[in-house]
């Protein structure tokens, strides 16, 4: 598979910039003679996890999606650059600048997968992530009809599907992908913006990917063939002969969300270490340890650490320093989605 290099990213997220849909910049709908249902394949939710640029690369280049649509004559798919300000924030940057430097362009004053419960009803936060969310859930994400919201991870890392709502997982069961976070949005603080796809109360099937490491080749990989399959499996593009088993063998590891660490708002904390993705833990392991003081926070339970901080940072008490989760589980790929609940 042809893969696009950092800079197609860069010209790709360029000519975004230049889209717009229902007066929404950064948003491109591409459609076919039936224009439902509508599809939503979202990048850069985060400004430093580039990988999704490489699915709209992809699919407007020598306008794939639209002849494929041209076949099948169903639905439509918007592309959209959630956080347009951080991701410009990052291709500002040297491709040399600092992992902490780039880590910085995650988001400006609010992280987009942390957005408030009341977000819809906030006409008068002028917070930048804050606008940009509401003008994408209130004009492009609430007539969606289901999303892929693709995403990266900081550490070296084999890519995970994330469940969100409705039956996403269920779509997302022949990624080639063996790794599953579920119950995530349930632990975590405040709201993920696809939480709102499809409208706040709405079921459709929305997931989400965290493709691998941001800048690995193989997370651009990752993010072109799970939209491919997630856009085949909504009915949307046609499956080719070779590629439409009817069950993929194998199993799927879930891990399944506990709990988020935060620090408490007293004190300055680091992490204990640097933690590895899916590090188990008992309830003794030391997750966290203050800077000038005796206190730490233990993890208190049996399983697995994942998304830790970097251990360079001082933790905000706004966000999570790291997420546990219950031992991994292993689930059969046929059946993976159906006992999920949105
Ligand atoms: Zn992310």
């Amino acid at each position: 598979m042809e893969l696009p290099s950092s800079s197609d990213l860069r010209k790709t997220f360029d000519s975004m910039l230049e889209q717009q849909h229902n007066g929404v910049p950064g948003v491109l709908k591409v459609e076919s003679e039936t224009p439902e249902p509508v599809i939503g394949i979202t990048a850069m939710t985060h400004g430093n996890e580039p990988s999704g640029l490489a699915a709209i690369w992809y699919y407007i280049r020598n306008h794939r999606l639209q002849r494929l649509l041209d076949v099948t004559k169903k639905g439509s798919v918007i592309f959209s650059v959630n956080n347009i300000a951080a991701a410009q924030d990052y291709f500002r940057l040297p491709h040399s600048a600092s992992p902490l430097q780039k880590e910085k362009c995650r988001s400006q004053e609010v992280n987009m997968n942390r957005l408030p419960e009341d977000i819809l009803g906030r006409q008068s936060d002028n917070r930048r992530e804050i606008r940009r969310a509401l003008e994408l859930c209130e004009k492009v994400f609430a007539g969606l009809d289901g999303g892929l919201d693709i995403h990266s991870v900081r550490t070296e890392s084999r890519p995970m599907i994330v469940e969100v709502k409705g039956k996403g997982m269920s779509a997302a069961r022949r990624f080639p992908i063996d790794i599953a976070l579920t119950n995530m949005i349930p632990v975590q603080m405040g709201r993920p913006l696809s939480a709102f796809y499809g409208g706040a109360q709405g079921n459709v099937p929305v997931v989400g990917i965290e493709a691998g490491q941001h800048e690995r080749r193989d997370s651009r990989r990752y993010a072109i063939q799970c939209t491919r399959l997630f856009l085949q499996e909504l009915g949307i593009i046609p499956w080719q002969e070779r590629e439409k088993p009817d069950s993929m063998p194998g199993y799927i590891t879930e891990y399944r969300v506990a709990k988020g660490v935060t620090p408490p708002e007293n004190g300055i904390f680091h992490m204990a270490k640097e933690f590895g993705m899916f590090e188990p833990i008992d309830p003794e392991t030391i997750l966290l340890t203050q800077a000038d003081g005796e206190r730490v926070i233990r993890a208190g339970m049996q399983g697995c650490v994942f998304m830790a901080r970097p251990v360079s940072m001082s933790l905000p008490s706004t966000e999570e320093a790291c997420f546990l989760s219950e031992p991994a589980k292993q689930v059969a790929r046929a059946s993976f989605g159906n006992s999920q609940v949105g």
